[in-house]
């Protein structure tokens, strides 16, 4: 599938990259639309810290379920989706507080 990597600070390129395993407990999204955001254009860079290369760009996202692991409930291929591409633990404090954001185990 095509990507838009980091492949160093400051340089991104259009790559061929294998299609991930969906693990039973997650769907693949065909992304149809993609944001640039402010941490995005930070990490190009490497001034945040926060991209480390080689990564693939882009967490704010629209597209459509492609496939649905054998434990998802409640969405199914075709559906269309956005998401919150924050991952927590769900067990700190912060967390715990509904500060996910702030999640010691980000
Ligand atoms: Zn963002
Ligand atoms: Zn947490």
């Amino acid at each position: 599938m095509k990507s838009l990597l980091l492949s160093e600070y400051s340089h991104l390129e259009v790559a061929d990259m294998p299609f991930p395993a969906v693990a039973p407990d997650e769907v693949l999204v065909r992304v149809e639309a993609c944001g640039i955001c402010g941490s995005d254009a930070h990490g190009y860079d490497g001034s945040s810290g926060r991209r480390i290369p080689p990564i693939v760009m882009g967490h704010e996202a629209a597209g459509t379920i492609e496939s649905a692991g054998s434990a998802v409930r409640g969405f199914a291929a075709g559906d269309r989706v956005t998401f919150d591409s924050t991952v927590y633990c769900g067990a700190c404090a912060f967390c715990a507080s509904g500060d996910v954001n702030l999640c010691d185990n980000r």
